[in-house]
């Protein structure tokens, strides 16, 4: 398959791609509109469709979320017509016309939230947190290779890439410190993470299989989930992280669909315990995937995390969140944990690349860091193989701190 657009052949944003994003562009100003991203260009969907003389609701609308909604056979049906559309050499005048340069379009959170959650799923991250907070212990809790565990986030608080990040105030207690103090956190991070996007709802009281995840996950974004880790360090006992997390989650403009990440399947990491029938995936078809994620800070690449090194997948997460009947809703966003890998410079947040900031990060300007300072700028970035030895490309996701 190949576009009559003039792409390079390794363009991360081919035709075997064509994430969803919404976007707005000075020809019609102010207003948002769903874009597929096809090198670097967003080509306006509904106006696409519009041209052909096949108008569509789902795609002339601000938001992904009544695609989202139609379900795993519409999702197809618009892809295989947009692949369609941006191949076939006939459409080229028509649609050609309804391509808007990158550059030239402001790109928009993609889908309103419904509920957000976030994971834990990354063995060697939950490892060494575990060794930094409770030294001395069994690093893994108990509970940890039983069950994916998470909390609920705050779904009011997600943003799309390029919103500035306000430095949080909150209380703060370091061990040695008799009382705590309020004002702003010295020990700000970030996670690197990949978030899934629910499109087909469930009704209370049901759940969702493992074999029943592409029916209901329409696609996957990046996200960082930055983290005050002052603040949580005296919030998070008994009940799990709060206002450390709450304060924002950012999240790339760009939803790869599920559909364009066969080629990245993998099996994930051998399981050292049996796990429960609902989460057991090693007869079905696993859904760890190679994702490979680089984190830059002020544009220096400090990280590469492995995603396919994670212990539970999406699927498996997917499965859990539901398995007490809590219902789906379009737009709920779940995200994986923090991706680490098990080498150092794969680690994918700060405390665990300074190791609680006993070993800053050295920064080519001679600078170092431990912590996030005013004025820093993080930004994750991820490929994975695509079919025929393409690649596909998730965006980026960046913000940068302000007082
Ligand atoms: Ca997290």
């Amino acid at each position: 398959m190949t576009t009559w657009l003039d792409l390079p052949a390794d363009s991360p944003y081919g035709i075997h791609n064509l994430p969803y994003g919404v976007f707005s562009a000075p020809d019609r100003p102010g207003r948002r509109r769903i874009g597929v991203r096809i090198g670097d260009f967003v080509l306006d969907a509904g106006a696409a469709a519009r041209a052909l003389g096949r108008p569509s609701v789902l795609l002339d609308a601000d938001t992904l979320n009544p695609l989202m909604a139609a379900g795993r056979s519409t999702w197809t049906e618009v892809r295989a017509a947009l692949t369609g559309w941006l191949s076939d050499e006939a459409h080229r005048p028509e649609i050609s016309r309804c391509l808007v340069d990158l550059a030239d379009a402001e790109l928009h959170l993609p889908f309103e939230v419904a509920d957000y959650v976030d994971f834990y799923a990354s063995e060697h991250h939950a490892t060494n947190l575990g060794r930094i907070f409770r030294p001395g212990s069994e690093p893994l809790t108990p509970n940890w290779k039983h069950l994916p565990i998470g909390y609920h986030g705050r779904a009011g608080t997600v943003v799309v890439s390029d919103t500035p990040i306000v430095r949080p105030h909150g209380q703060r207690k370091a061990p040695a410190d008799a009382l705590p103090s309020f004002g702003p956190t010295r020990r700000l991070d970030i996670e690197a993470e990949v978030g899934f996007v629910v499109g087909t709802p469930t009704a209370l009281g049901t759940r969702v299989a493992l074999a029943d995840f592409r029916e209901h996950v329409f696609g996957v974004c990046l996200l960082n989930d930055w983290s005050a880790r002052d603040i949580q360090a005296w919030e998070y006992v008994p009940l799990g992280p709060f206002l450390g997390k709450s304060f924002a989650t950012s999240v790339s403009p760009w939803v790869v669909p599920l559909d364009a990440l066969e080629a990245a399947r993998v099996t994930p990491p051998a399981r050292d315990v049996e796990p429960l029938p609902y989460l057991d995936d090693r007869d079905g078809e696993p859904w760890g995937l190679d994702l490979a994620i680089e984190v830059s800070l002020n544009g220096q690449v400090i990280s590469r995390p492995p995603f396919a090194s994670m212990y539970w997948t999406a699927a498996q997460q997917l499965a859990h969140m539901t398995v007490n009947g809590a219902s789906l809703r379009t737009g709920d966003l779940y995200a994986s944990g923090t991706v680490s890998g098990p080498e150092p410079e794969t680690r994918g947040a700060l405390i665990e690349l300074t190791w609680n900031g006993e070993q800053p990060v050295k920064l080519q300007d001679g600078a170092t860091r431990t912590f996030l300072e005013d004025g820093d700028e993080v930004t994750l970035t991820a490929t994975a193989p695509g079919p025929d030895g393409t690649r596909i490309g998730f965006g980026e996701v960046t913000g940068r701190i302000v007082p």
